[in-house]
C-alpha cells in the first residue's frame, strides 16, 4: 500500500531538483562561463539524485508529474486557505486538509496540478 504523504514529500523534492537541473543546464543564468566545468560536474550529481528519488516515487505518480510539469513548469503547488496557488481558485469544502491523512494524493479539480496543504 503506498504512502500517499511519503510519495507527495518525495515529489516535492523532485520538483526542487528538476529546478536546480533547469539552473545548472543553464550557466549564464547561474553565473559565470567559467563554472561550467562545476555545473556539468554538479548536473551528473543533480540528475543521479533524481533518478534515485524518481525509482521512489514510482511510474504512477512519476508520469503524472512529468505531464503536470510539461504543461506548467511547476506540478506541486501548496494550498493557502482552500486556494490552489497554481491557479488561485478556491477549491470545495470537501478537499479539506484533515481528509488527505489516508487517501490519496489531490489534484487540484480545476488546473490538475497535484496539491499539497501549507
Ligand atoms: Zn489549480
Amino acid at each position: 500500500m503506498p504512502n500517499s504523504k511519503r510519495t507527495l514529500r518525495l515529489l516535492v523534492a523532485l520538483q526542487d531538483l528538476d529546478l536546480m537541473i533547469r539552473e545548472a543546464h543553464d550557466p549564464e543564468a547561474s553565473g559565470e562561463e567559467k563554472n561550467l566545468g562545476f555545473s556539468l560536474k554538479n548536473l551528473e550529481t543533480l540528475q543521479t539524485a533524481r533518478a534515485k528519488l524518481a525509482e521512489q516515487i514510482g511510474p504512477r505518480w512519476l508520469s503524472l508529474y512529468e505531464r503536470i510539469s510539461k504543461r506548467y513548469g511547476r506540478a506541486v503547488v501548496p494550498v493557502e486557505g482552500r486556494v490552489c496557488l497554481g491557479c488561485f481558485v478556491t477549491l470545495p469544502t470537501s478537499m479539506a486538509p484533515k481528509k488527505l491523512e489516508d487517501s490519496e494524493i489531490q489534484l487540484c479539480e480545476n488546473c490538475g496540478r497535484i496539491l499539497y496543504w501549507l
